[in-house]
């Protein structure tokens, strides 16, 4: 097989640099749409894995839970490295559930490119417009494969429209597929101007290029000409020798269509189906020819670490100082991996690096590519490559490697927002109970935007994340995955409280009466404020309670807030400041002061009354323009509030705001029925905000009743 060629777009860059050779692509596709199946088949054709495994196989026999299991390992790890005519591929797991928008942004950012997977029958559905738009609002470039051709009912023109009626974008098909349902063939290559035919009988993995059928040339002409014209738009030479009738020859309309696809100018569109294995290498051909190799970009924003301040972007240069990304961990029993991006300089076997969001050195224990099923130890991954590591004890995703501490920068601006959400867990025996906390364990490692607790009172496991699908993904994986047999009660917003005003407390734990005695009082003035953190200070003057009692104190005020008063929902958003109290120089303790602490934060509630806070969601809805006005009634009945409107490719509105957590229950239905299917909603927490009185006292009679039920 002949190395593909490949051009820079850069100046200063030769065609022959390895850095043109890379390309981190992610499949992207609804469920069912066929990524699986076009997955494995990329990794036959290119040789990672010997024998193709049809997903529909799998049903039919015993093993089958065996067989996904050891698929999910192949297909679905974080990242799969293998090579294609002189590339260096690296496929990219995307998010099954788009809903969460943290975890759909750090696996754009780290691919260059993308493969949109279509159904030749269904065309564009509501859920691939979800996956499409999802990667404009990261600018990601794009290449169509239009799959299942096989089908009865499969329509190439006809996807090919919806593709431009529906997502808005110039979709232009360079291969287009001979033949339909049981007559598929193989494709017309437009730029090749050659057919090509897939030997069925051998898997697919052989093809002969031919002239063009007899019987297909009026149809060649026309479509070329159609596809000729719409790249001479994009590129002034192209179209001055397209309006004088000039041929254009096959590298002269690649390199525009590169140029083209990488500026989101314009969507290659190919034609084929993956489990008749039609098509499959000519998309390999196609991510090479006009996805982006990682120099082809524009350099990585970073800023410096203590002010937030950009700084000088990352380019993708192999000898400049580390700069690297951490996008996901997998919990693996020889040590947790980490699977990292190199956006510039190289990663090296027992290097000494510098974790610059926890501000701890790490080192590189041992550096793997992983392949399909196994993994290759090699040496060294330089810029622009994927890494697995083993060693690193303190990197989580979304963590910024850099060589040293005073070389040291941020890649992106992380805060993990508070979980919004949670449930009760009841494991149901004792040899459960263990599983549970060691599979708890593991999932923290993997998912740093998952928290859980026991209950002190109610001894119950509580999980919290960042929403009902989060919460239901967790709970799959713990039975299925780990085998935990349990209860799990339903999920619930998670509220928090406040207080409603400034309160000054003279806190009296005095019990003498007999025996030891206890004796502890503290002055403290409580202050509500607008930031989410409780801060305690000791503003004692003169030592009227010892210094060894005052951390007492602290405690008692800060596991008060966390037990969330008689509803149980934690407070926060609070300053304490110790002013003044008394000790006793026999009967006063630690535990006299913590129960001061106590006493104190039960008389601020009291006195000051609690405001409850609940979580708001920051919301992108995207519908059709005709749609709009049902749109924003529906989100404002719902308490929510615009921020932005604006216009998208193909007569679509994209609407940004605010909403609360408690008023979204049910809307992706309501939003599906109002738009005929199109609408889409996606959300992550924004923020805690006081909510309308009424609500608040219903949250709270709803809490006390369901406490109630449970002594
Ligand atoms: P995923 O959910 O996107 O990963 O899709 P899968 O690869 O699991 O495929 C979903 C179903 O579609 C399976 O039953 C596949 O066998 C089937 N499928 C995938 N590709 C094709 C194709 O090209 N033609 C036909 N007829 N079926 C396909």
């Amino acid at each position: 097989m002949d190395d593909l060629r490949t051009y820079s777009l850069t100046q200063g860059i030769a065609d022959d640099d390895p850095r043109l050779k890379i390309r981190n692509v992610g499949i992207a596709a609804h469920i069912d749409a066929g990524k699986t199946t076009l997955t494995e088949r990329i990794l036959f054709y290119s040789g990672r894995i010997r024998a193709m495994g049809e997903v529909h196989d799998g049903a039919a026999t015993m093993d089958f839970m065996e067989q996904e299991r050891e698929r999910g390992i192949t297909i679905a790890s974080a990242a799969t490295n293998t090579s294609w005519k002189g590339l260096e591929l690296n496929l990219i797991d995307t998010p099954g559930h788009v809903d969460f928008t943290a975890e759909v942004e750090r696996s754009m950012r780290v691919l260059d490119g993308c493969v949109c997977v279509f159904d030749a029958v269904a065309g564009v559905e509501p859920q691939s417009e979800t996956v499409w738009r999802q990667a404009d609002r990261y600018g990601v470039p794009r290449i169509a494969f239009i799959n299942k051709m096989d089908r009865l009912g499969a329509d190439f023109e006809r996807s090919v429209e919806s593709i431009r009626t529906r997502l808005g974008a110039k979709a232009v098909p360079v291969c287009w597929p001979i033949g339909k349902h049981d007559t598929l063939r193989g494709m017309v290559d437009f730029i090749e101007a050659k057919a090509v035919f897939y030997d069925v009988d051998d898997e697919g993995r052989h093809y002969r290029e031919e002239e063009i059928p007899e019987e297909w040339m009026p149809k060649f002409d026309r479509l070329r000409k159609e596809m000729c014209e719409a790249v001479a738009e994009e590129d002034e030479h192209l179209l001055e020798k397209y309006l004088a009738d000039e041929e254009i020859g096959a590298e002269e309309l690649r390199h525009a269509i590169r140029m083209a696809t990488i500026a989101g100018h314009m969507v290659p569109v190919i034609g084929g189906s993956a489990l008749a294995n039609v098509g499959v290498q000519r998309l390999l051909d196609a991510v090479g020819h006009y996805l982006p190799a990682p120099v082809d970009l524009p350099a990585m924003p970073c800023e410096d670490v203590y002010t937030g301040e950009a700084m000088e972007p990352i380019e993708c240069k192999r000898n400049a100082p580390l700069a690297a990304l951490a996008f996901k961990t997998v919990a693996d029993p020889n040590g947790d991996l980490t699977f990292l991006r190199v956006y510039r300089g190289t990663l090296k076997k027992g290097d000494q690096i510098w974790n610059a969001t926890n501000a701890k050195k790490e080192r590189v224990g041992r550096l793997y590519v992983m392949h399909a099923g196994d993994r290759e130890t090699v040496d060294e991954v330089t810029a622009g490559g994927i890494a697995a590591v083993i060693g690193l004890k303190n990197t989580q995703t979304g963590n910024t490697l850099c060589e040293s501490r005073d070389k040291a920068f941020l890649l992106e601006h992380i805060s993990f927002p508070e979980p919004v959400m949670s449930l009760s867990i009841e494991p149901e025996s004792r040899g459960d109970r263990e599983k549970l906390g060691e599979a708890l364990s593991r999932l923290a490692i993997e998912d740093p935007t998952f928290q859980r607790h026991t209950d002190d009172e109610t001894d119950q496991t509580v999980i919290s994340g960042m929403g009902e699908l989060h919460l239901e993904v967790l709970v799959t994986r713990l039975r299925d995955e780990f085998k935990v047999a349990c209860e799990v009660g339903a999920p619930r917003v998670a509220y928090r409280q406040s207080l409603k005003k400034e309160t000054r407390i003279e806190a009296r734990h005095i019990k003498q009466s007999g025996g030891s005695g206890q004796y502890a009082v503290a002055h403290i003035t409580f202050t509500p404020k607008d930031d989410p953190e409780l801060v305690f200070e000791d503003s004692i003057k003169g030592g009227s309670i010892p210094k060894e009692y005052i951390p007492a104190v602290e405690k008692g005020l800060r596991d008060e807030a966390a037990r969330g008063g008689q509803i149980r929902y934690p407070f926060v958003g609070l300053s304490w400041s110790l002013t003044d109290g008394k000790a006793h120089d026999v009967d006063s303790s630690e535990m006299a002061f913590r129960e001061a602490g106590r006493l104190a934060f039960r008389m601020a509630i009291e006195s000051a009354g609690v405001r409850m806070l609940e979580p708001v969601m920051a919301f992108t809805v995207t519908c059709p323009a005709d749609n709009l006005g049902d749109v924003l009634g529906s989100l404002s009945s719902r308490r929510g509030r615009i921020a932005e409107m604006e216009d998208l490719a193909g007569d679509a509105k994209i609407v940004t705001g605010q909403i609360p957590l408690s008023e979204t229950f049910g809307y992706v239905t309501d939003l599906r029925s109002m738009t005929q299917g199109r609408g889409t909603f996606v959300m992550e927490p924004s923020q805690y905000l006081p909510m309308p009185e009424e609500k608040a006292l219903k949250v709270a009679k709803e809490a006390e009743e369901r406490l109630l039920a449970k002594t």
